[in-house]
């Protein structure tokens, strides 16, 4: 198909309100369309009714994690959606139904739920109601995720490795199909807007978006085709349009002076005893911040900003990018990370020599002082930045002391030369041995903020970004709670601000957990805030004294 390289609408169904404007990330759902088709007999026979009921357990287990997730995160009535997959996984007839087409027509797992399932979401398909169509979805969702398990897949991003992809963050996602799992999947505390081929306005998917109040359009043919990742796109909830490379008087008439970023998540007004902050990707996004009222950028990932570009940015436009952040926020603190590259956030165009393990290796704090040019360029534009507005600089993955004292001492160095510097230097707690060490590294370090992503990674050995452990990864466990104590407590004895950043400080239901911690400071994304500021409402948090 021919590329679009000119404003562009298309009309589609309005599943999920609000108006996002941004860059897409296109999602490839798997699509099974080359599964293993093999006739067997005798123990060949036993061996495929082991995979079915291999597959039938881990999905079952599999949609019981993303229950649980979804009551604690969104609400039961949403969390109900995949009970309801499970009751068609369980159900006895149907998985007897399969078993018997291997026993009877001697074929493969895949093709004997391939054939059962097809036949029943074909049955619902045909009835003339659009609630029972898309309920047929929820079939067609259970086979996707036993042909998963059977074949060992994983879902993804169709731009993966590419030094531009940004996973979803702050991303529109484009996809052909709107899946409760693709919804889920995608870090709703990023994914800014959904645009799909196929699904109906009462499916799970979209039932999900409207509870995550992330602005979702479907029913746009051959979108997935005609757009490549980076396009950028409006998507309007309310209308059902998709604006396809925007104008800037589109994207200044449907969205005013409220920058290309943004959502219609509704603002909740700052509550006494917690300051919920924003995490930020791009100095866009302050628009969002602003309109949920953030009572400052506790986190902003400067590495997106240059994975956008696709190049290392000059000191000058850095400078522009933090001023913008800074002034923007009118007095509120801006907490700026040094950038956090390697690990999961390759940017090809910094030439880092392959690894088998990039989550323990090149990455973070061991990056920037292995390339002190990149790190004195950041250094000098956030020195310059800073003498317009205070700044926090927060160092990323730090190990220890020794490593915080280097990468604060070549700081130093880059900006020696720079007068009027407000700046105020602290760490993020992501790896266990700092929190060991919380302490020391306090005598030293202004501020800390807890990476709870990577600290749950690194304190459980469990990797953010699997499926396969996805169980093993949880903020549920006590002793991650135990660690923020420490650290809290640590900051706390020392007399410096400890502040929460990552999933987990943006879950309602960790609040209390989060206030028995001894943690008062919270950054989340923009569309959470005004949740945090409601569960804090209602639990009554304690006064500051
Ligand atoms: C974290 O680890 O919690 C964090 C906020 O950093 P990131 O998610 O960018 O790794
Ligand atoms: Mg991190």
């Amino acid at each position: 198909m021919t590329p679009i390289n000119t404003e562009t609408v298309f009309r589609g169904l309005a599943l999920s309100g609000g108006i996002s404007v941004g860059r897409v990330c296109l999602f490839n759902e798997n699509r099974h369309s080359n599964l293993p088709a093999y006739k067997v007999a005798g123990d060949g026979v036993d061996r495929e009714c082991a995979r079915v009921a291999r597959a039938l357990k881990l999905v079952s287990e599999r949609l019981e994690r993303v229950r649980a997730d979804v009551a604690q995160r969104i609400g039961q009535a949403e969390a109900e959606i995949f009970v309801a997959q499970r009751m068609i996984l369980e159900d006895a007839s149907l998985g007897a139904e399969v078993l018997r087409a291997i026993r009877e027509r001697g074929c493969n797992a895949e093709t004997a739920i391939t054939s059962v399932l097809d036949f029943y979401e074909g049955q619902l398909q045909q009835v003339d109601d659009d609630y029972i169509k898309d309920r047929a979805s929820d079939i067609g969702e259970v086979r996707r995720r036993l042909l998963d398990v059977l074949g060992n897949m994983r879902p993804s991003l169709q731009c993966g490795p590419e030094s531009h992809c940004q996973r979803g963050h702050s991303r529109i996602v484009v996809a052909e199909e709107l899946t409760p799992s693709l919804t889920l999947s995608l870090d709703p505390e990023h994914t800014i807007g959904f645009v799909t081929e196929h699904g109906g306005i009462n499916s799970h998917a979209a039932i999900l978006a409207r509870a995550l109040e992330i602005p979702a359009v479907s029913g746009v043919p051959h979108i997935h085709s005609l757009i490549s990742c980076g396009t950028e796109v409006v998507v309007n909830g309310d209308t059902g349009e998709v604006i396809i490379r925007p104008s800037e008087e589109t994207v200044r008439r449907l969205v005013g002076d409220r920058g290309r970023t943004t959502s219609g998540a509704r603002a909740a007004a700052p509550v006494a005893g917690l300051r919920v902050m924003a995490s930020i990707s791009r100095a866009g996004d302050v628009a969002i911040a602003r309109e949920m009222q953030a009572e400052g950028i506790g986190l902003y990932r400067t590495e997106f900003e240059f994975m956008a570009a696709g190049r290392v940015l000059t000191e000058d436009e850095q400078t522009d990018l933090y001023t913008q952040v800074a002034t923007a926020m009118r007095g509120h603190p801006v907490y700026i990370r040094l950038l956090d590259v390697g690990g999961d956030k390759a940017l090809q165009f910094l030439d880092i020599p392959h690894e088998s393990n990039p989550c323990l290796g090149f990455r973070g704090a061991r990056l920037l002082l292995g390339n002190p040019d990149l790190l004195r360029t950041q250094a000098r534009a956030l020195a310059r930045a800073s003498q317009t507005a205070e700044l926090h600089v927060m160092y990323p993955m730090i190990t220890g002391v020794e490593q915080f004292r280097k990468l604060r001492a070549a700081f130093a160095e880059a900006t020696s030369d720079i007068s009027g510097q407000n700046m105020r230097h602290g760490l993020m707690f992501e790896v266990p041995a700092a929190c060991l060490e919380a302490e020391r590294l306090f005598e030293i370090a202004e501020f800390g903020s807890i990476g709870s992503n990577d600290l749950i990674q690194y304190l459980f050995a469990v990797d953010r970004d699997n499926e396969l452990v996805a169980h093993d990864y949880t903020a549920a466990n006590p002793v991650f709670w135990e660690v923020l104590g420490r650290v809290a407590a640590a900051a706390h004895a020392k007399g410096r601000p400890i502040s929460i950043c990552g999933e987990a400080a943006g879950n309602p239901a960790h609040l209390e957990a989060l206030m028995d911690a001894g943690i008062r400071q919270l950054s989340v994304t923009p569309r959470l805030i005004a949740k945090m500021r409601a569960a804090a409402t209602q639990r009554g948090v304690p006064r500051p004294t």
